[in-house]
């Protein structure tokens, strides 16, 4: 069971848009055990689109196409699809009575040009988009089948949830494919490798690890597959379970949880309220703790205090202080900790001071020098890292080591 994937654009060409739908889908299709053979990303050009569509026909029995669905001129995916199926357009009632009712709503007249998106190929079958004026479709051709879908991500990922994926799972006859993802931190991946590696060379045949290394992260992935469900979630279960125990301390999570979300529900059951005072982080670590929804509830707020004088205005870290050990130091960043837990009233802090470069490195303290405090005032811990990444790494590493470091303490006090 192979797919080729399309995304037609001349945007995607230019490097205008980035082709995100082709790794929505890719994924999606690894999660069902459909491997994906070719992604082909070609211009709104009507002999390319045919090109791409024989190329596909040859190789796979899955075709996902995106894009060129619209109202305009140069959308031209349908009536090219038409050409391919040997078929017509038709005029689709029900598709219509959406867009009339969706110009209605809008209080706007609907152009000829609007109109016409309820001309449907005669022989596919369509395929509804809540979302957008464009629906998808669904051609059957000698037990292959092409989906074709709009540009737009978020009116395509509702598509595929809602009608291609369910579909494609009844049309074939799929393996069982199970993934399960175990999220590390603060361990690089050749470490990690070399700890595991009598694990990975007793896995069973059917069951493959792969490693996914992010900025300071590294998600595990563990593929079992086979033909039946229990015994495939069985199987990767027992390795799991092999895997955690070798590697439990740099384990934050499983899946998609998020490093800010566990930390949100570690303060929660605590009953405990966290703020940040952030120097070279510059609120990227706020950002994320309030990505969460409900933060507020144990994220009280924030001081970005970039300078000496904001240190000092707004933290209380003392001139001495700055004098005698600099802001990037242990000093400063304890103080700057004891300061935001007293601004905000809160029960821990995390604080950040750093040089996150190019420039402002010394011999002593070199670019990626960063000093973290974290805690409560009373039993708050410190940390000096050293990072080698470029100004916007040195930044994510920092927010990435501050919080997973705060996680580790909130589960040891
Ligand atoms: P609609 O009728 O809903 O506009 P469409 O099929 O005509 O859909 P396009 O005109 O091809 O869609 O693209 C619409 C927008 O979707 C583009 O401006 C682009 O930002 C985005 N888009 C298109 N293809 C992709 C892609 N492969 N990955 C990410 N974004 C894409």
């Amino acid at each position: 069971m192979q797919a080729t994937i399309i995304t037609i654009g001349d945007e995607l060409l230019y490097g205008q848009t980035i082709d995100t739908n082709s790794a929505y889908m890719g994924r999606e299709l690894a999660l069902l055990g459909i491997r994906v053979r070719e992604i082909l990303s070609i211009s709104d050009d009507k002999s390319a689109i045919l090109e791409a569509l024989a190329r596909a026909e040859q190789a796979s029995n899955l075709v996902l196409i995106t894009g060129g669905l619209g109202p305009t001129k140069d959308d031209i995916t349908k009536v090219t699809l038409a050409q391919y199926f040997n078929t017509t357009l038709v005029r689709n009632q029900e598709i219509l009575a959406q867009l009339e009712a969706f110009f209605a709503s809008r209080n706007r007249p609907m152009l000829q040009s609007n109109a016409d998106q309820a001309l449907m190929p005669a022989s596919c079958t369509p395929l509804r988009n809540d979302r957008g004026t464009a629906w998808g479709m669904w051609f059957e051709k000698n037990g292959k089948v092409f989906v074709s879908m709009p540009g737009v991500p978020f009116e395509m990922e509702a598509l595929m949830q809602q009608e291609v994926l369910p579909k494609v799972k009844t049309y074939f006859q799929l393996p069982v494919i199970m993934h399960k993802h175990i999220l590390t931190a603060g361990i690089g991946e050749s470490f990690l490798a070399e700890q595991i590696a009598d694990f990975e060379d007793n896995l069973p045949t059917n069951i493959k690890l792969a490693y996914l290394p992010g900025i300071g992260s590294v998600k595990l992935r563990l593929t079992a597959n086979g033909t039946n469900r229990e015994v495939v979630q069985e199987a990767l279960d027992v390795e799991v379970a092999k895997l955690v125990a070798q590697i439990d301390k740099h384990i934050y999570g499983y899946d998609d949880d998020q490093l800010e979300e566990i930390i949100g529900k570690l303060l929660t059951a605590k009953d405990k309220t966290l703020a940040t005072a952030e120097s070279c982080t510059g609120g990227y670590i706020a950002s994320q703790i309030t990505m969460v929804a409900g933060s507020s509830a144990y994220y009280n707020g924030s001081v970005v205090s970039y300078t000496d004088e904001s240190k000092q205005a707004l933290l209380g870290v003392k001139q001495e202080t700055l004098d005698s050990f600099g802001a990037v130091s242990e000093e400063t960043v304890r103080e700057m900790l004891l300061g935001v837990c007293t601004k905000f009233g809160t029960d821990y802090a995390i604080a950040t001071s750093g040089i996150a470069g190019p420039a402002g490195g010394t011999s002593d303290k070199p670019v990626g020098t960063v000093w973290l405090a974290y805690g409560s005032p009373t039993g708050m811990r410190t940390k000096k890292l050293t990072f080698k990444g470029n100004r916007k790494q040195n930044i994510q590493l920092t927010a990435l080591m501050a919080l997973e470091l705060f996680r580790k303490y909130l589960i040891e006090i």
